[in-house]
């Protein structure tokens, strides 16, 4: 390793709360740029692309590395928006500690409730900066308190806030205010037996002492020292960055271990080509040296590899070592999300998502398709949340998606980076189907050709996608060479059956078939009947249509239990009866994603505002008739 010590962190927060200007601070205070950019003015060196400036939200994750007091620290931005959660918990992987913004204006948003339970859930040591004290209506107390019951009861103050009627406020350390000692120390009492005994029998504790509890416990995730300050002025940014120091973890892996890293980040460069953002966890990468890509189950080669040196500056390097965050060129297969090496480093490697929203997109200049696709299928390789699909004899492009935030991100991108305007048809959930029982065809075909072909489909259990079996094997019935095209057949026009919807869990049999070139067998018979055969196979078995269906969590305080419920009710819902936790009630079951795609605001509402709704993709499954 390095000598350098590191810390790679992440700044989160809800949209608006203050991490791009935060960011701006901690580069500022630290030397890596003159002044600080303003995100109202479109300079923040973080929201760099073009959408982001025009928008003022950060929407793609860029990182910046920055130096205090002789420690390496590497910010990496993270989006805020609730459509761009899987980005928000792709970069939280890469991670070793975070700094998590909340606004003591606007308070804890429901998009804070959500992060927070991802930082929580992958276990990610994080120091919470409370913003915008120079606000009218800022209550950094209140808020303090609002945190310990919503988020958690180990969240506690690290300074005490001095307001004097239109002033500037104060930031007192709390080694300086004995106040703010005693609820520390309340809060470590619960975490620690030593502490507690003290607590309880009223005993002083040092300052070192306490210091050192809050140093190991944050570290381990189980307690949350709260910093305060103005980061548009500066007011309480080199305690944020002491704090990162002090109190949040370095990587901990070693170059000698076998490689484990993962990929947050795809960006395709006019220039550069596709650069592939890597954090490796443990062991190095090598220039010229083979990646394995577990993913993939593909051998890769980084043909340069490019480490963050200071601000947004890249340096080249041979090597990336453990620990390091770093840029490979010249990886062809090698999608956001995938494992180098191996996944046994890397925290909670997979949460399965697949893109649920679909919407025709086309040009507004009518010509402009080619240009069109190009464009979109680059932001595809960038981004495996994003699918496209070109219907030829339509003439129109699908295009497959997570959110509807992502849709307009789409068509900004389009616009700034390719030049290209584009329209969007209201997006629609992707359904698919599935047999709903058995069924069996065949037919001799001999229009022009000469092949004999027998299928039967047969329903599998939900989520186990398309498996194919043949009864013949040899020359003597089909050519080995036709027999091998009839499953690729197979997929291609599954994906899209005759509805146009995709044909899951199912398992296709060849049963039977013949043909034989001298009675005129050509390489195109097998494309034509294939298709044939198992559409009317499918037509015998009938389909069930299938939904995308989500786990869900919903969190409230009590008063709000049966509004929740009938709501849920509402949604088709299939839950248990609620949980009671503290003062507050936790729903949990299933439900269709059609449901919830849209249900936020209408959550956001029915609890006025305190209800927290965290999903989880689990499947297709058979679309329950109501009544
Ligand atoms: P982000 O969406 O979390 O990246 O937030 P930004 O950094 O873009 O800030 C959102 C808005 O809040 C901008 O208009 C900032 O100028 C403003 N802002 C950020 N920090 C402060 C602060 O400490 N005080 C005040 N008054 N405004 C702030
Ligand atoms: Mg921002």
């Amino acid at each position: 390793m390095r000598a350098e010590p590191v810390r790679n962190i992440g700044i989160m927060a809800h949209v608006d709360a203050g991490k791009t200007t935060l960011t701006e601070q901690l580069l500022y205070a630290s030397g890596v740029i003159r002044t600080p950019g303003r995100v109202d003015h479109g300079t923040s060196l973080t929201d760099s692309l073009e959408v982001e400036k025009k928008r003022g939200i950060t929407v793609r994750a860029a990182s910046v590395v920055l130096n205090w007091k002789e420690t390496n620290i590497r910010i990496i931005d993270t989006p805020g928006h609730a459509d761009f959660y899987p980005e928000v918990e792709r970069s939280i992987r890469a991670l070793d500690g975070a700094v998590l913004v909340v606004s003591s204006v606007e308070g804890v948003q429901l998009q804070t409730l959500a992060i927070w339970t991802a930082l929580r859930e992958l276990g990610i040591p994080t120091l919470i900066f409370v913003n915008k004290l120079d606000r009218v209506g800022s209550e950094p107390h209140k808020l303090l308190e609002d945190m310990q019951k919503q988020l958690s009861t180990s969240i506690f103050p690290m300074q005490f806030v001095s307001r004097a009627e239109r002033k500037t406020p104060r930031i007192i350390p709390i080694s300086d205010h004995q106040q703010t000692m005693v609820k520390a120390m309340e809060c470590l009492a619960h975490q620690d037996e030593q502490m507690m005994h003290r607590y309880a029998h009223d005993e002083r504790t040092n300052w070192d002492e306490m210091d050192g509890l809050i140093l190991r416990l944050t570290k381990e995730g189980k307690v949350f020292p709260v910093f305060f300050g103005v980061a548009m002025t500066g007011l309480g940014v080199s305690e944020v960055l002491d704090g990162v120091i002090n109190y949040l973890p370095g990587p901990k892996g070693s170059n000698a271990n076998d490689l484990s890293a993962v990929i947050f980040k795809v960006e395709t460069g006019n220039v550069e080509g596709r650069m592939v953002h890597v954090r490796v966890f443990e062991g190095t990468i090598g220039q010229r040296l083979g990646i394995h890509n577990e993913t993939t189950g593909k051998q890769e080669k980084a043909v340069r590899i490019l480490r963050l040196a200071r601000g947004r500056d890249y340096e080249n390097t041979a090597t990336l070592e453990a620990g390091d965050i770093g840029v490979l060129f010249g990886l062809q297969d090698s999608k956001v999300g995938h494992v180098l090496g191996s996944g046994y480093a890397i925290p909670n490697i997979s949460t399965p998502v697949e893109p649920m929203l679909t919407a025709k997109i086309f040009p507004e200049q009518g010509n402009e398709w080619n240009e069109l696709l190009e464009a979109l299928q680059r932001l595809e390789d960038e981004d495996p949340l994003l699918n496209v699909e070109w219907l030829e004899e339509q003439r129109e492009i699908h295009l497959r998606f997570f959110g509807e935030v992502q849709m307009e991100i789409v068509c900004n991108m389009l616009f700034s980076r390719f030049n290209l305007v584009a329209d969007f048809s209201e997006p629609c959930v992707i359904y698919k189907e599935t047999p709903a029982g058995v069924g069996e065809a065949g037919i001799k075909f001999r229009d022009g050709g000469y092949a004999d072909l027998e299928l039967r489909i047969e329903p599998l259990p939900t989520g186990s996608g398309f498996e194919y079996e043949s009864l013949i094997s040899g020359d003597n019935k089909i050519y080995q060479k036709f027999m091998k095209q009839i499953p690729q057949i197979l997929e291609k026009i599954r994906n899209r059956g005759p509805s146009g919807r995709e044909i899951t869990d199912l398992k296709v049999v060849l049963v039977d078939g013949y043909c034989k070139y001298d009675l005129g067998t050509k390489p195109e018979d097998y494309k034509i009947v294939t298709p044939i055969v198992f559409n009317m196979a499918l037509e015998k078995s009938g389909t069930r249509l299938l939904e995308p269906v989500m786990d869900f969590h919903i969190s409230v305080p009590e008063e709000y239990g049966s509004q929740i419920y009938r709501d849920l009710v509402k949604m088709r819902a299939q839950f248990k009866q609620p949980a009671a936790d503290g003062e507050r009630l936790l729903f949990t079951g299933r439900v269709p994603f059609a449901e919830t795609f849209k249900y936020t605001p209408v959550l956001y509402a029915s609890s006025h505002g305190q209800g927290i709704l965290k999903t989880k993709f689990c499947g297709y499954c058979p679309v329950e008739k109501t009544q």
